[in-house]
């Protein structure tokens, strides 16, 4: 049975001489494998329309038998060439793949958390402010998935929250009114609390690594996976690299 899907590549690797597997994050089913047979020769018709952090669009062959489909046509929508020129960006679209491909299951539709990794690559590739994507596209992906956090009332009273939290309770759920901390210090210092408030309302943030580190963490927890994300690590080290960083 033929099916028509939009893609984005996550991972290749060579299967035979000739031959490719490719993962792929598909709008229509989730995460899906695919033998491409020749794809080596120079006569591929597929060309970069296969290339890991590729976009395209693929009529694929469903057998029903097999979890490795055939894919029989694919053409490119975006490369996301800038996202490619920019070692930083890379590492992040890298680590939103790896963890789609951990953690997402293989063939149920994900509509959302689609829309959500294409913009975000969108962004990385047509933005040079791409430095909230990351912790905004891991936010996204912890609500999608089942573990959204509250913002808006306070998770211990009630409150409605319209400002920054008082505290953050990421084990709890979510913000914390001034009355419930009381005379505790809260557990995040001022600027990350202020960046929560911030993600909300999509203004800019001012620490995003912090943000993005900590739901990192959150989402890794409730996944319940302790495989390392091997591109997180590589993230880290390339920021550590002042070449890298095009902007200073
Ligand atoms: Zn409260």
């Amino acid at each position: 049975m033929l099916k028509q899907t939009r893609v984005i590549i996550l991972h290749r690797m060579p299967y035979s001489d000739s031959s490719l597997i490719v993962k792929g994050f598909c709008f229509d089913f989730g995460v899906l494998s695919f033998l491409v047979k020749s794809a080596k020769s120079k006569n591929s018709p597929f060309k970069a329309s296969l290339d890991p952090l590729s976009e395209s669009e693929i009529v694929f062959n469903d057998s029903g038998k097999s979890d490795l489909h055939f894919i029989r046509e694919a053409s490119l929508i975006d490369w996301f060439p800038n996202l490619r020129k920019n070692l930083e960006k890379t590492a992040m679209a890298e680590v939103i793949a790896e963890i789609l491909l951990r953690y997402l299951p293989a063939g149920l539709s994900q509509e959302l958390d689609f829309r959500y990794t294409e913009k975000a690559f969108q962004i990385l590739d047509r933005s040079e402010n791409f430095q909230d994507v990351l912790a905004r596209w891991l936010w996204h992906i912890a609500d999608c998935e089942g573990y959204a956090l509250n913002f808006s009332e306070c998770i211990r009273c009630g409150t409605p929250i319209s400002q920054i939290p008082a505290d953050f309770s990421f084990e709890s759920g979510g913000s914390i009114c001034a009355n419930c901390l009381g005379v505790f210090r809260p557990h995040y210092s001022p600027e990350f609390l202020q960046d929560i408030a911030h993600l909300v309302f999509r203004l800019p943030l001012q620490n995003p690594r912090q943000i993005e580190e900590e739901f990192f963490k959150y989402l890794k927890s409730h996944l319940g996976e302790n495989r390392e994300i091997k591109s997180y690590h590589w993230l880290q080290e390339v920021r550590n690299y002042a070449f890298c960083n095009t902007n200073s």
